[in-house]
């Protein structure tokens, strides 16, 4: 029997470089799969249907909200995003260790209702460095970065019930640590007995 993939969930404040640690991760782990959410919002310049998300209308995603197709669902930013249950259940069905970079309020509802996760929130090392990171990165305007900074402050306490918590200060640390925690759950004997079976009369 094919060992359960891990699902490994991602959450962090706009600013925490989400973002740019998944990307390095995918780069270490090729094998890891990103989770493809759907969405009500439409599609930035260069976003393809069915790479980044899958773009639906507000009528389709509250179809599938009634059909009970989501493992979890939230509203972000006045838009509606979603996980669908398929995606996890494939996924660990064929022994697919899968990303979800969702928002702490989809984290939370996933926690609820789906057995084995692992949570990981990515925090910035001080909200002064968050709101430079902001500033820095972006076109927005003040009273948007304002917002973000004030949705920012509610997010961060959410921290306290994920599994692990990596503080983005020293980006190839912050990496590194992720990285362990994908290392650690593949290395839990229910993941590698099936591997050692081959190697070894058990
Ligand atoms: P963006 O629109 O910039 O790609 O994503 C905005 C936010 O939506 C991010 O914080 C991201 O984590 C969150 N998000 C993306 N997909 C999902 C999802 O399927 N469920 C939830 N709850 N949040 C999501």
């Amino acid at each position: 029997m094919k060992s359960e993939g891990l699902i490994l969930i991602l959450s962090a404040p706009s600013g925490a470089g989400k973002t740019s640690l998944c990307r390095e991760l995918f780069k270490t782990f090729p094998d890891i799969k990103e989770s493809v959410s759907y969405t009500t919002r439409t599609p930035r310049v260069g976003e393809i249907e069915g790479e980044a998300y899958h773009f639906v209308s507000h009528a389709e995603f509250e179809d599938m909200v009634k059909e009970n197709s989501f493992a979890e669902w939230a509203m972000v930013h006045g838009n509606m995003y979603g996980t669908a249950m398929y995606t996890l259940e494939e996924a660990r069905k064929n022994g697919i260790d899968l990303v979800l970079d969702i928002d702490c309020q989809g984290a939370l509802r996933l926690k609820e209702q789906f057995d084995g996760g692992v949570y990981v929130f990515i925090l910035p090392p001080s909200m002064a460095e968050l709101r430079r990171r902001l500033e820095h990165r972006s076109t927005d305007a003040q009273d948007v970065i304002e917002r973000r900074i004030a949705r920012a402050t509610e997010e961060i306490k959410e921290a306290r019930w994920y599994d692990y918590i990596i503080i983005n200060d020293d980006f190839a640390v912050a990496c590194q640590e992720l990285a362990s925690i994908v290392t650690a759950h593949r290395r839990k004997s229910s993941r590698m007995i099936e591997k050692v079976g081959k190697l070894f009369v058990i």
